[in-house]
């Protein structure tokens, strides 16, 4: 008893929480499987390894910001599978354009799971140790900008130069300001060949030009985060919130946004 509880105590003092927690059961383990000292070692360290993953994970996932969290183990491949095959999901779900540093474009109207995708490829980021930050444009622009709080916009601009990956979700959604342009400049630029970017989008990039104080901003930005990505942009698929909404029983208001 006297050797568990220094044990112990050392283990907290070396903070080894996933030892510490699975110490007893192993030692009963061993002591019936009559498992050797090395094999007992290997099995503590290994629960010491994967608790850590475990934290590190839900760390990262935190920090990314997903909000509700959503991953390709809840994205039914067939649902829009003539516009979105599953072969191209999978593709962007290795994250190889990740190691590559190239962009993704995911175009196409609202409900066909642009989001959800973005947020399934920021999971497998995050589970391959890679950092992510995922954001609506618009609140993001908005967000650097505040004056309010200097520190914590510096950190999150920091963060938004250097994730392995950043998600500007609902790109081109509203009129940019010259100052929102212009952060969204040094974004594009700073991140360019470097690392990954994902834009979403209801409308079609054609129309993106639009959304820019003036055409040579605009060109600068959209040639950073377009030109060489890429390109998933359908013009149809069928919206899975309203069919989830229609699941149950839901009456679709004018309110709903249209396509
Ligand atoms: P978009 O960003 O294209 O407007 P979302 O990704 O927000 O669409 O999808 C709308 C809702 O439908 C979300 O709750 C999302 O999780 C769900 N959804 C969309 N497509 C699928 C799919 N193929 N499988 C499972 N859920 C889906
Ligand atoms: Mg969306």
């Amino acid at each position: 008893m006297e050797m568990h509880h220094h044990l112990e105590r050392n283990l907290k003092r070396l903070r080894m929480p996933g030892m510490l927690y699975n110490l007893q059961t192993r030692v009963q383990e061993a002591q019936e499987n009559n498992l050797g000292y090395l094999e007992f070692l290997r099995l503590l360290l290994q629960d010491e390894l994967s608790n850590r993953e475990a934290n590190n994970l839900s760390r990262r996932l935190k920090a990314a910001g997903f909000g509700q969290q959503k991953s390709f183990e809840g994205f039914d491949m067939r649902f829009n599978e003539e516009i979105l095959p599953a072969s191209v999901i999978r593709d962007l779900a290795t994250c190889h354009f990740v190691e590559q540093r190239r962009n993704v474009v995911l175009g196409g109207p609202p409900g066909i799971g642009k989001t959800h995708i973005a947020k399934a490829i920021g999971h497998e980021v995050c589970r391959r140790q890679g950092t992510v930050l995922f954001r609506t444009t618009g609140a993001l622009v908005q967000e650097l900008l505040n004056p309010s709080q200097p520190q914590k916009t510096e950190k999150l601009l920091k963060r938004c130069l250097n994730v392995d990956l950043l998600v500007l979700d609902d790109f081109a959604f509203r009129k940019l300001d010259p100052k929102e342009a212009e952060l969204l400049y040094m974004v594009a630029d700073e991140r360019l060949g470097r690392v990954s970017t994902i834009l979403t989008s209801n409308r079609p990039p054609q129309d993106w030009f639009a959304i820019f104080p003036d055409p040579v901003i605009g060109n600068a930005i959209l040639d950073r985060f377009v030109s060489g990505a890429i390109k998933i942009v359908v013009t149809k698929g069928k919206s899975y919130r309203k069919e989830g909404e229609k699941l149950q029983g839901t009456v679709l208001t004018t309110q709903e946004k249209g396509s």
